[in-house]
């Protein structure tokens, strides 16, 4: 079978790191397991050489479906449906883990639909995926740093990120243009809260936009007064937006929703 490009269908072949997934993943028997993109099932045969109480897959592709539903409908649920769609229906009596060597094209789709889900930490225990590694670079980095930006607030926000190991393009066939990186992100039990997670993009969308410019711009953008707020808050509005700490945008987020 020719593998999908529109469905980012590059497998992940290193045995090595396929068992480094595993000992990450640390897979009792009573867990429940997600699976997002089991493509050809190297993974997932791994996963269920681990006993686990409940393994769910999700594959979008229906010919791979089909041969994963031969090779191992015994022991998994399979669902063949496109992840995007579905993100909702993994709420369990316990935390899931989940995992994924997700398609590069909607990665961070996947993540900001998990990262939106109320009581994150109640129902999923962490999750380990790969990401293109300068999309992982952006998910884990700290504020002041060149990756820093909408996507590691976000991520922040919900989650402790940390890197496992970089993946050479070369463990994967067919081999990518790029290279990924392996991570581990844990849902944090005390978050802001936030009305609408929406308001956080929109509001880390106007700083962010003009990155290189001071944030006296976008704090005027967003509030009236904008002075006494950035003096309420702490910040000094000759600051960059990556200056700014994920706390700081929590603030600001959470004042605009108080005025809007
Ligand atoms: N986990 C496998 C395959 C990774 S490639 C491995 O490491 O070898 C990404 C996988 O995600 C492919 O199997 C692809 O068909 C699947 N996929 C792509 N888009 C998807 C979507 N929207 N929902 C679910 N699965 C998807």
């Amino acid at each position: 079978m020719k593998p999908k490009k529109s469905l980012g269908q590059n497998f992940l072949n290193n045995e090595k790191i396929l068992d480094l997934i595993i000992e990450k993943g640390n897979i009792n028997k009573d867990d429940i397991i997600l699976e997002i993109g089991p493509g050809t099932g190297n993974l997932t045969k791994k996963i269920i050489n681990k006993k686990p109480h409940k393994l769910i897959v999700i594959e979008k592709d229906n010919n791979l479906s089909e041969n994963l539903y031969k090779k191992f409908n015994k022991n998994i649920k399979i669902i063949n449906e496109d992840i995007l769609n579905c993100i909702d229906k993994f709420k369990f009596d316990r935390p899931v883990k989940v995992f994924g060597n997700l398609p590069y094209n909607i990665s961070t789709k996947i993540l900001a639909s998990f990262i939106k889900i109320d009581n994150l930490s109640k129902f999923f225990s962490y999750f380990i995926f790969i990401f293109q590694k300068e999309v992982a670079e952006r998910i884990i980095a700290n504020y002041n740093t060149k990756d820093y930006g909408r996507l590691s607030i976000l991520s922040s926000w919900k989650l402790n990120t940390s890197k496992i190991i970089d993946i050479s393009p070369k463990e994967f066939y067919p081999i990518p243009k790029v290279m990924s990186s392996l991570i581990i992100l844990k849902p944090k039990k005390k978050i802001q809260y936030l009305n609408k997670p929406r308001n956080l993009e929109y509001v880390t969308n106007i700083f962010f936009s003009q990155r290189r410019k001071m944030i006296k711009k976008p704090m005027k953008q967003l509030f009236n007064d904008y002075e006494v707020i950035a003096k309420q808050l702490k910040i000094n509005l000759n600051l960059r937006p990556q200056n700014l700490t994920v706390e700081n945008y929590l603030e600001i987020c959470k004042l605009y929703e108080s005025l809007n």
